[in-house]
């Protein structure tokens, strides 16, 4: 067991657990720079159950209802070998999709373990990729290092072999009407296709392949028109995978957060979490209460200590530097007298107190 390994596990001790996957990695690159969420996620404790023990229980997440009915499409889509997909591939998409082998990877053996399953698929692609067979791999496991430690996912399907390259294929049931889906669920499925991609090529070059051989584009089967027939489309995912990509490569090391720790740090529930998680930097932004669990706990801390982080990063960058919000409102009532590296902020600020005043009063 490495060193970081072990120290992860010392630190997660008994709390609650819970695994990255293509969502949360996603999320992840919308808070690059928050270095508690990145060693909250390496050390696979959840968030949600922390928060709660810290007294915010998160108050977002998917209903019930939502998730039997998307997990109910996707086995219908992917029934009897996934031979609904493929002739959703062929017809709706018009792809020269030849007779395909099919692979459910769920498990190997009586085994459903990440490694072994991620060994399996591995193996199972570089065959693919040696022979040039049309195959479709249900419930593959992929792997992507972030911050340095290794994160298992496990994409809806990979088809490979149309035009040549592997497929990542997203089932969502929401609906697409009239040719339009709603942007918001379209972009979310987009961030964690190309989470998919990313790791599929770091797969791909780990087998000594190209990445190229894994196209940009995914495959996002829907509901179309408010029925439980499927529907396809190709997404374009080069901005998503550029802009992943780049954040992912900026994400604060694991190995150096770790060793910033006090030795009696833990992330278990009971009278030293509290200090743990304030030891740790965050960084937070109004972005965080639909990406992150701990949104609410961390909101209340950068209020208590008149962070001007809860304003948002538009506000942050308009007063360039100034961090305390006791700064911003004595410059803007005049009570502070700025230096010279914030005499202009100042100014615009006393500027907008006044008209404030003139629009109350
Ligand atoms: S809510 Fe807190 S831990 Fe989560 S990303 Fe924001 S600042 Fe980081």
């Amino acid at each position: 067991m490495s060193t970081l390994t072990a120290q992860l596990d010392q630190l997660r001790g008994d709390a609650p657990t819970s695994r990255h996957n293509a969502r949360t990695i996603a999320a992840l690159t919308a808070n690059p720079g928050c270095a508690r969420r990145a060693l909250l996620d390496a050390a696979a404790v959840d968030k949600a159950a922390i928060a709660q023990a810290l007294g915010h229980p998160p108050q977002f997440g998917q209903s019930q209802f939502a998730i039997t009915r998307g997990n109910a499409f996707e086995a219908m889509v992917k029934a009897t070998g996934c031979a609904e997909l493929l002739a959703l591939l062929r017809d709706k998409l018009e792809l020269t999709i030849p007779e395909v082998a099919y692979h459910d990877l769920g498990t190997v053996g009586e085994n459903a373990g990440n490694a072994v399953r991620y060994q399996r698929t591995r193996q199972l692609l570089a065959h693919a990729v040696q022979s040039g067979e049309g195959t479709m791999f249900d419930h593959p496991m992929l792997r992507l290092d972030i911050a340095g430690v290794a994160a298992y996912l496990e994409p809806d399907v990979v088809a490979l072999q149309i035009d040549g390259q592997f497929h990542v294929v997203e089932i969502k049931s929401f609906p697409v009407v009239d040719g339009r889906a709603d942007p918001v669920q379209v972009a979310s499925a987009a961030r964690q296709s190309a989470v998919y991609v990313l790791a599929l090529r770091e797969l791909m070059t780990d087998i000594g392949e190209s990445p190229e051989l894994v196209s940009h584009n995914a495959i996002l089967v829907c509901t179309e028109n408010f029925t439980n027939r499927p529907t396809a489309e190709l997404v374009d995912l080069r901005k998503q995978l550029a802009v992943i990509y780049r954040q992912l490569s900026r994400l604060t090391s694991i190995p150096a957060l770790a060793e910033t720790l006090p030795p009696d740090a833990t992330f278990e529930p009971g009278d030293k979490l509290a200090a743990t998680i304030a030891a740790i930097p965050s960084r937070y932004a109004p972005e965080c209460m639909s990406t992150c669990d701990l949104a609410f706990a961390c909101r209340a801390e950068a209020k208590a200590c008149g962070s001007i982080d809860v304003l948002g990063r538009g506000v942050c960058d308009d007063v360039g530097g100034i961090d305390q919000m006791d700064t911003v409102l004595g410059l803007a009532n005049g009570t502070l007298t700025p230096g010279p590296e914030h005499a202009d902020i100042a100014e615009k600020l006393r500027i907008a107190h006044r008209l404030r005043l003139e629009i109350a009063g």
